[in-house]
């Protein structure tokens, strides 16, 4: 029922707190933070990263700190982790987020514990004891839509039948203005009232199998299925799942398919559909030599369907596909894989007010994250119930196959990469890994098959920049002084060019303990191009604890300063730095820009206005 499995996390922030606090996290046998335990300023930090790893919160604090803490990443009430505020006395408990059921029956048992009031303020919920807008999982509600008004008629005390029997629609029983009539269906309930459309819940008791050629035009499967069932009496809502072979995990169509009916897609490898051969009613040698089953769409819902499941429609065939439904049985165990994901992702620089939302929500649903050892710490805490695979640094390839490869077997995979992931990260050798045939030094054809989607971070270029006021602000380009994978002539080719074309420059991985001379020649090439007074941001873990910027310019920029937790910006021949009114402004009372060319325009409007002057 919605309700988070995690354990939930409690959190105070003041010492008044802490006797509600720790009387909760034994009666829910979870920790307590608190001041005790964390320094102040991470408790917040650690609200948020317990919110986006879907873990219960539960603050003895006021509602506001919860609220302030959280707003960035509220996003919808359908996946939200219950999120609970309790008076520092225990006298409220006030479920903020997740109420619709689990919020609120936490904050009931809490309530009841330390014999508070519970402020549940979901209206359907107070009255009614449950929401009709959020059935189990196993049932569907067919027309969200019209569930408002009904919710509304109920509560206004107006009559309403409900014809059907289910344990989760009981508690409307102690409502007098609701009616009940059972029926001999057990997998149906309407809630009628007049003048209003109904609504229908349909229990989810049937896996559909399909099968497909490639690139099957989604409208023809969709068709196909949607007018199979009706033809067949059965609701496209007691569709529990699509189920496949695995070789068929990337078929748009199939995925078009599930979308259609609200459910997810499933895939098999073809030994688990062919252990269903005895139990097929339409075996097909053809099939069983193309793809080494006897048959896709009956042994897929058939497997899913558990042995005491059966086939409800045999195997039906059209020029494009095949679909076969078994009512799934009361044991069933195996569901198959969904379709795997990579996302390569970019974490910013450093701490999480610098990552994107998305970012954070992909970490949060991940099962598996995957990345170089130091830049997982920044995810410090790293959420927990993941599995957590840290790579060396040289270990690129290895870091991207593995995490293909994961992905190929239905996981959820995250690729971590510390700032924006196509900036000298690892979207352009996934991208290389994915190209390559399976046979010549690519990824399996599973790793292939998998959704991969890669989401930006915030660059250390942009950050160093943004400290600083602004030296990206007109034409730049990046310039990666590694030579690992690029030789030092072309670096300095580059180089040269770049301080040519007079871009402002950002210098990622200026210099190792090994390699210094190369900054050397780097800074002295552009000096041949650029006055002395030219600004320079130097940047050092940006967004991290040790953060260090300083501003210098061509002349006094020392290259000793620099390693490779630094990134350098090295202005235009127009770039300006001007002492601000305060140190507490800019980079140590400077601010540092490149001009677009608005003086232009200033004068320009300077001489319009004199020429009108009488
Ligand atoms: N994908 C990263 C860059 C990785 S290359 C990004 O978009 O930021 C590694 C280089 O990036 C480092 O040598 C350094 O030059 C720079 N860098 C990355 N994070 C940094 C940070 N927090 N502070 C300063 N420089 C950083």
């Amino acid at each position: 029922m919605n309700m988070s499995s995690l354990t939930p996390r409690i959190f105070t922030l003041t010492n008044a707190g802490q006797m509600i606090g720790s009387q909760i996290a034994d009666l829910l046998c979870c920790d307590l933070i608190s001041p005790d335990n964390c320094p102040s300023k991470d408790i917040t930090r650690k609200m948020c990263d317990a919110f986006l790893g879907n873990h219960p919160i539960i603050g003895v604090c006021s509602a506001g700190i919860i609220i302030r803490t959280l707003s960035p990443f509220i996003k919808s009430k359908h996946n939200e982790p219950p999120v609970i505020a309790i008076s520092e006395d225990g006298q409220f408990v006030i479920p903020l987020l997740g109420g619709h059921y689990s919020a609120n029956i936490l904050a009931d048992k809490i309530g009841k514990h330390l014999n508070a009031k519970s402020a549940i303020s979901t209206g359907s919920y107070v009255t009614l004891g449950l929401s009709l807008s959020e059935p189990p999982k196993d049932w569907k509600l067919m027309n969200p839509a019209d569930v408002k008004r009904i919710t509304a008629r109920i509560l206004r005390g107006k009559k309403v039948e409900i014809i059907g029997d289910a344990d989760w629609i009981k508690p409307l029983i102690n409502q007098s203005n609701i009616y009940f009539t059972t029926t001999s269906e057990h997998n149906r309930i309407v809630v009628k009232a007049q003048g209003l459309p109904s609504l229908v819940y349909q229990k989810k008791e049937y896996a559909l199998g399909v099968g497909c050629i490639r690139n099957c035009p989604s409208d023809d499967l969709i068709g196909f299925v949607n007018s199979t069932l009706s033809d067949h009496g059965i609701s496209a809502g007691s569709i529990e799942g699509i189920y496949s072979l695995d070789l068929k995990s990337d078929e748009p169509a199939i995925h078009d398919l599930a979308q259609n009916l609200g459910v997810e897609a499933h895939f098999y490898p073809s030994e688990t559909l062919e252990c269903q051969y005895p139990n097929l009613q339409n075996p097909s040698e053809e099939v069983y030599q193309e793809v080494g089953c006897h048959g896709v769409s009956e042994g897929a819902c058939l497997t899913r369907a558990g042995h005491k499941g059966h086939l409800t429609i045999e195997k039906i065939k059209t020029s494009t596909a095949t679909m076969a439904l078994a009512k799934i049985g009361p044991t069933t165990t195996n569901e198959g894989v969904p379709r795997g994901k990579l996302s390569v992702v970019g974490i910013g620089p450093g701490n999480i007010s610098l990552r994107t939302p998305e970012v954070s929500r992909v970490l949060a649903d991940a099962d598996v994250i995957v990345g170089y050892k130091r830049y997982l710490t920044l995810l410090d805490p790293l959420p927990r119930n993941k599995e957590i695979v840290a790579f060396e640094l040289g270990e690129e390839e290895k870091r991207c196959r593995f995490s293909l490869e994961t992905a190929g077997l239905g996981k959820q995979v995250v690729l971590v990469c510390s700032g924006d992931s196509n900036i000298f990260a690892m979207n352009s050798l996934v991208m290389e890994l994915l190209e390559l045939p399976a046979s010549n030094s690519g990824v399996s054809s599973m790793a292939k098959k998998t959704f991969v989607q890669c989401l930006p971070g915030i660059t250390a270029m942009q950050a160093a920049s943004a400290k600083g006021g602004g030296l990206i602000g007109h034409d730049f380009c990046a310039i990666s002084l590694s030579n690992l994978l690029t030789d030092e002539e072309t670096i300095l080719e580059r180089v040269k060019r770049a301080a040519q074309g007079d871009f402002v420059i950002s210098l990622y991985n200026p210099a190792s303990r090994k390699r210094r001379t190369l900054l050397d020649q780097t800074l002295n090439i552009i000096r041949k191009y650029r006055p002395e007074n030219t600004p320079i941001v130097v940047a050092r873990n940006i967004g991290r604890s040790k953060e260090r910027i300083t501003l210098k310019d061509l002349k006094t920029f020392q290259a000793e300063e620099v390693d490779m937790l630094t990134v350098l910006i090295i202005g235009n021949s127009h770039s300006r730095t001007f002492a601000t009114n305060s140190r507490l402004n800019g980079i140590e009372g400077h601010w540092a820009y490149t001009p677009r060319g608005y003086n232009k325009k200033f004068r320009h409007q300077k001489l319009i206005k004199k020429e009108a002057k009488p």
